[in-house]
């Protein structure tokens, strides 16, 4: 798991499901939970994006949600980041060819980081949401790599979750 650098903020992330099948946001809200923590990392969810430095979001995008979508993105404030989380969020996924599927999210909005999986691991997404971490800390200290630059794809973890 990434370790994460120094940061001038805590990232306070907000939850989007676009079009999921709802897999991608179970692993998601099991992140939150007490075994998998991501708050051990100061990182806050959120329910309103003006709130939010961090974008999650969750399924693919079709013609219905696109501008849902662009809407939330436009109320988070600047700088921020997004992390398409599971392959659906990525490229589409198993949705792909539906006759009102336009594809993955960064057909609408810049994604910075790519989290693969169907579904998406939790250490998975919390690793791809720390990457998202340190990308947001590289805007804030230098606010010319507006908007996102090149996203980064994380690797899904082979390990095996731990017990209950
Ligand atoms: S990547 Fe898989 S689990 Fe996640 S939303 Fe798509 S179909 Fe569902």
């Amino acid at each position: 798991m990434t370790a994460i650098r120094k940061v001038s903020k805590s990232p306070w992330v907000v939850h989007f499901n676009c079009n999921s099948c709802n897999g991608c946001d179970i692993e998601f809200l099991a992140c939150l939970t007490p075994i998998y923590d991501l708050e051990r990392f100061g990182i806050l969810h959120v329910g309103n994006p003006k709130h939010a430095d961090v974008l999650v979001v969750t399924g693919s995008v079709n013609h219905r949600n696109a501008r849902v979508l662009k809407n939330v993105y436009d109320q988070i404030p600047d700088p921020k980041v997004v992390v398409a989380l599971g392959v659906c969020a990525s490229t589409g996924g198993v949705f792909a060819d539906g006759y009102n599927v336009l594809g993955g999210i960064d057909k609408v909005i810049p994604v910075d980081v790519f989290v693969p999986g169907c579904a998406a691991r939790p250490e998975a997404m919390i690793d791809g949401i720390l990457k998202a971490a340190e990308i947001l800390e590289t805007k804030r200290r230098h606010p010319e790599t507006l908007p996102a630059g090149q996203p980064v794809i994380t690797r899904t973890p082979t390990a095996a979750a731990p017990a209950v």
